[in-house]
Order: C-alpha cells, then structure tokens, then sequence
C-alpha cells in the first residue's frame, strides 16, 4: 500500500488501520487517539486535499512555512499543531495559526506564549537522547516547565510529546515517555496526553499510551527537498 504507485486517501487509510489494529492490540479505543498529518515541506494544496479526505489535524514544524500555509489555506476547519522548535520571538506569531504547540521546553517560551487569548494546547517536550542541544527538557525540567503553563494565562497543559531517539528500540523510548506522564500527572492530573510516534513508530506508541500521533511521510509520502 505504501508503493510509488499508491494514492494519498490509499496510505491515508493504510495508516488509519494499522492504528486501529495497534489500538486493539493494545485494548484502546482508537477515538482517544488524534492522527495529526505532518504536512510540512508540502504545499498549502496538499493540506487542501486531505482536507478534502477528512483530515482536521495538521502539523508543521518551521513557523514562516505553517504561516505561508495557513494564510493561503484560510480554512477555518482544519486544526494547526506546531511540533518543531519555536523560537520565543516566534511564539506570538505561532498564536495566529497554531491551536497546540508540542515543543513547549523552557520557561521563557511559556512567557511568550502566555496571554489574554483563547486557551493554546501546550506539550511539554522531552528530550529523551543525551545530547542537550536537542529540544526538550529533561529531568527535573518537565516539573519546571509544566509548572509554567500550568501557571500562565491561555495555556492548557496537555501532557508531555517526544520523539524516539535513533538507536533505540521505540518501544523501550516510549515506554520511558510514558513514564514521564505518569510523572507530569501526578500534579497536573488533566494533562494525560501523550504527543509520540511518527511513520516509522507510531504502532509502538500506540502500545506505550500515545494519545497524539504526529504522522509525516507514511501519509503523505516522501518530502520534497527543503525548499
Ligand atoms: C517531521 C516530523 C514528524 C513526522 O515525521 P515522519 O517520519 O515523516 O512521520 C513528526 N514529529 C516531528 C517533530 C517532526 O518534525
């Protein structure tokens, strides 16, 4: 199904069983699962034709590009997840589009996210590898930054996003994600989302928790080159 010669609404579906199939393996309802379709690199007609599929959830990762797209969609029904690094002088502009930001990791970003607006679904990001230049917080950091969305106005802390680690079995990655959850929520009860699991993983979320599933290429099919 995932051949050259497969259509987007053909791999749309594909991935749509496999996380049925993985949420009855897993003794889940798949309708506590959100399939958000990383679009990024794509053109604003991509985006346009899986709307036209039922898609309402959509994720970018660079701000000038999720901007462009949004502007040029101006479709009201499709829901903007940003899930790649924000720049803190980025994040009030992020607001125009973005109903959740998956990569809240620092306090500084929360403050510039804050503000007297309809509520923001805000991630708190881990960073699960050992290098600290990657995004995320890790340690003690999760508690630290949570406890700054918790405290900001027009925030709603949602739970804790991550991505798996190369050289590590997925499975082994998330189940330390979800962990992490179970952390955030013994003081931050409602904030029981799991943002984890790309093409390449997202059956081994499924079975570790993930709520949030952040599908790119499985769906859409290979990315042009960064333009
Ligand atoms: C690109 C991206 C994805 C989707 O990746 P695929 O491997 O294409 O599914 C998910 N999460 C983040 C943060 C990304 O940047």
């Amino acid at each position: 199904m995932t051949g050259p010669a497969s259509t987007l609404a053909e791999r749309l579906a594909a991935v749509d069983a496999r996380i049925a199939e993985a949420a009855r393996v897993a003794g889940r309802d798949p309708a506590d699962i959100t399939r958000i379709v990383v679009t990024k690199f794509h053109p604003a007609s991509l985006v346009r034709e899986l709307v036209a599929l039922g898609v309402r959830d959509v994720g970018e990762n660079r701000h000038q590009e999720a901007l462009a797209k949004w502007q040029e969609l101006d479709d009201a029904s499709v829901r903007w997840h940003f899930v790649g690094q924000l720049q803190s002088n980025k994040a009030r502009q992020a607001l125009r589009y973005a109903s959740v930001v998956h990569s809240v990791d620092r306090p500084s970003l929360v403050h510039a996210l804050e503000g007297d607006h309809a509520p923001v679904g805000c991630f708190v990001q881990l960073n699960l590898t050992e290098d600290p230049a990657r995004g995320g917080v890790r340690g003690e950091g999760l508690e630290h930054v949570a406890e700054a969305v918790l405290a900001a106005p027009g925030l709603e802390l949602l739970g804790v996003m991550a991505v798996a680690p190369l050289g590590e079995e997925p499975r082994a990655a998330f189940a330390r994600v979800r962990e992490a959850s179970e952390r955030l929520r013994r003081f931050a009860p409602g904030a029981a989302s799991i943002s984890a699991g790309m093409s390449a993983d997202y059956p081994a979320a499924i079975l570790e928790g993930a709520t949030h599933l952040r599908i790119g290429t499985a769906i859409t099919g290979k990315r042009p080159e960064r333009r």
